[in-house]
């Protein structure tokens, strides 16, 4: 279960980045002063770190053993339940954590895996009125690249 934070500090990595701006009033602007920005070399916020993770998490899928041995699928259920316990936005761990108790993961195979993985992200995006991928195309946009050759 992820630990709850105890420090009374604003959280940098629950927050995203125009909100954090706000809180800490020190708003840096973007030319044209339509929205914060946002250097290179600072920590991650909420959307940085969450479209980085995302990343390393497809690629993960898309690179596991087509067939796993009994060692391999037990490491990376007890890798996402770590993963779940750790992930640095609170909040954001709490729901993936309720949401793989009920949905454990599916490791007996790279396609099992890279499906139940792009549920789980479709999950926070519904919540986050975010669009629904398709998951059909899993393996294309983490793994062989586009049909159109866009990526090559
Ligand atoms: C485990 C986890 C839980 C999170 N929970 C929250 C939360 O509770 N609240 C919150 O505000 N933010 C949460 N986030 C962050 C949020 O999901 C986004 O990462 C963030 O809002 C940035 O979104 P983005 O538009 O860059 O695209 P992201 O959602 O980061 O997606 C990155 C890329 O992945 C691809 N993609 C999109 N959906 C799928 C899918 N279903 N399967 C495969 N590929 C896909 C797309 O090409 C997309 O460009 C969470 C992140 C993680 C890793």
């Amino acid at each position: 279960m992820p630990h709850t934070e105890e420090e009374d500090k604003p959280c940098r990595a629950c927050t995203d980045f125009k909100s954090w701006a706000k809180q800490q009033s020190k708003a840096s602007l973007a030319p044209q002063n339509k929205s914060p920005a946002h250097p290179p070399d600072c920590p991650l916020d909420k959307e940085d770190l969450g479209h980085s993770t995302w990343g390393f998490l497809h690629s993960m899928a898309a690179y596991y053993p087509q067939k796993p041995t009994e060692n391999q699928e037990k490491d990376m259920k007890k890798f996402f339940h770590i993963f779940a316990e750790f992930y640095p936005c609170e909040p954001c761990a709490l729901d993936f954590w309720d949401d793989i108790q009920e949905n454990p993961p599916q490791t007996r195979s790279r396609d099992a895996l890279s499906k139940w993985l792009c549920d789980r992200h479709n999950t926070v995006n519904k919540k986050l009125g975010k669009p629904m991928f398709d998951c059909s195309m899993v393996t294309e946009r983490w793994r062989e690249g586009w049909k159109d050759g866009s990526c090559d």
